[in-house]
């Protein structure tokens, strides 16, 4: 038997119109629960499950947040189990006459006064940390680089106190895909914006193979830089082409395998001194690039972590930082809430041609939005993808929504920003790395390890037996909302002073602690050959 909490019973509803609460307490509850209000438990409901607060007849609307999650298959008594198997799940939302840029939310009040220390780079963005990033065009030099880098780690970076770490930018594209088609601008464009994020300080080296298909000025045409390539001609004299910093595998030069790694290693001393020589300075918040998202998710994540992440976001958005959510199918049942608070006609419908092309992508693969839930999210209390896109679409706040990336693509303007990009974790985090975020906030109630070697992950916990239980991989326990201990702002702001500790390198995130970093991994739609 699981340990029961010892408080009184207590369940959450999250909107006055709900037919249905989920359980808070740890363990559950059993059968026979007289809960807040009378109502007693005709079965045991875990910890996060449904509750029904009423008499549900069959065809009946399931009502949580407010909307219908789902639709009863068979009539539920009140005190009854609500979960997964009883439901029918709503149609997705059509992608005609929806409400655009209807909805103005009162502007929030600007918050001054917020700093943080950072590295400033020559085109102006901020990085959180100071990174060597040895970019690569084709996954066939990956062994080699990861060579070279162990080496650098070894006996160059000592010499070079200021610099934190050199990482690889490895990935499995390159050859073997059709470089053609049209969609293959999604994953080149995503290893050339991944090169340039704000932690690597404007620093570009490419390792190639020679022979491979993206070659290196594929992935780098000249103008594609502006920045990089300004300060390349600078160092060659203004006439000069714009040059790129690349080792090629295959050259001639090259006799044997040594060769190849200590090109790679003096290549690296040149851009490990000007790293070496930066210094963090002090810049307001505004330079945060917040990259939210949510994995591992429970019916505790839209009630804790992620509403304290959405207040969190509105203090960044009045700060002037940079925010963005993401993950297309987690967010397509709200469509209507977020076009709605576009902040444009215009921005309401590159918002709706992202979920059309995704709709389109998941119906070329025999699937549809569905297919995201996990037997974890069901095991954790979600029934479905609608509920869990309700709990999910709270991580962005209340603001208006200022802008819209498709995936890949590099961060326009500050605010509030849909940047469209797969749900899976790792592709997600991938895309706002390119997109250029030099912070990263990731929200857990089944929990996960995860963590990026280049840019800090903040991982927030739904539940305080996740955060006691993982207490050395969780940095944030949102679990005391549920708890009855902590108000929505007071973690929200809690958070909003630990990603300023942790930007400025105060503080260091328990997946850095750990050095627990998982593989980039690039969306590519397009087909492979
Ligand atoms: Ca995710």
């Amino acid at each position: 038997m699981t340990a029961t909490d010892v408080r009184p019973p207590h369940i959450i509803r999250m909107h006055a119109a709900d037919n249905v609460a989920i359980v808070a307490n740890v363990g559950g509850l059993e059968a026979g629960t007289v809960l807040e209000g009378g109502l007693t438990l005709l079965e045991r409901v875990p910890q996060a499950h449904k509750v029904a607060l009423v008499d549900l007849p069959e065809g009946a609307p399931v009502l949580r947040y407010g909307i219908a999650i789902g639709y009863a298959l068979r009539p539920i008594r009140a005190g009854s189990w609500v979960h997964e198997r009883l439901l029918r799940m709503p149609e997705a939302h059509t992608l005609e006459g929806l409400p655009k840029a209807s909805v103005r939310p009162q502007p929030l009040p600007p918050l001054e006064g917020y700093t943080f220390e950072g590295y400033r780079n020559p085109d102006g963005s901020v990085g959180t940390r100071n990174l060597l990033a040895i970019t690569e065009t084709v996954q066939c030099v990956a062994g080699v680089t990861q060579f070279a880098i162990e080496r650098i780690k070894a006996e160059l970076l000592p010499k070079y106190p200021n610099v934190d770490g050199v990482v690889a930018l490895e990935h499995s594209y390159g050859c073997g895909v059709a470089i053609d088609a049209p969609d293959a601008l999604v994953p080149i464009r995503t290893v050339r914006n991944l090169s340039l994020n704000p932690n690597f300080g404007g620093e570009l080296m490419v390792v190639s193979l020679g022979c491979e298909k993206l070659q290196p000025a594929r992935l780098m045409p000249p103008g594609s830089m502006p920045l990089v390539d300004e300060r390349v001609i600078a160092d060659v004299g203004a006439n000069a082409e714009p040059l790129l910093d690349v080792v090629v595998l295959q050259d001639e030069a090259h006799v044997g395998f040594m060769s190849m790694v200590e090109s790679i290693m003096r290549q690296a001393q040149v851009h490990l001194e000007r790293l070496n020589a930066r210094r963090r300075e002090t810049v307001p918040a505004s330079e945060l690039v917040v990259g939210v998202q949510c994995g591992g998710s429970d019916a505790f994540s839209g009630v804790t972590a992620n509403p304290a992440v959405g207040f969190c976001t509105d203090l960044l958005v009045r700060a002037g930082a940079s925010v963005m959510f993401s993950e297309v199918t987690e967010v397509r049942d709200g469509i209507d809430q977020l076009t709605a608070r576009a902040a444009s006609p215009e921005v309401a419908d590159a918002m709706i041609r992202e979920m059309a092309w995704y709709d389109a992508y998941l119906q070329r693969g025999g699937a549809d939005r569905s297919a995201n839930t996990t037997p974890g999210n069901k095991k954790g209390g979600l029934s479905n993808i609608v509920e869990k896109a309700m709990g999910s679409i709270v991580k962005s706040g209340s603001s208006t929504i200022s802008n819209v990336l498709a995936p890949g693509e590099k961060l326009r303007a500050k605010g509030l920003t849909y940047a469209a990009t797969p749900a899976s974790d790792f592709i997600c985090g991938t895309l706002q790395m390119a997109a250029g975020m030099n912070l990263h906030v990731f929200t857990t109630g089944r929990g996960t390890p995860y963590g990026l070697a280049a840019v800090p992950v903040i991982k927030v916990a739904t539940r305080s037996a996740l955060a006691q239980r993982w207490h050395d991989l969780m940095d944030i326990n949102a679990g005391q909302i549920a708890d009855g201990d902590a108000t929505i702002e007071q973690v929200g702001w809690e958070l909003f002073q630990l990603m300023l500790d942790v930007a400025s390198g105060r503080k260091k995130t328990w997946a850095e602690h750990w050095k627990l970093h998982n593989a980039l991994v690039l969306f590519n739609p397009a087909p492979v050959t």
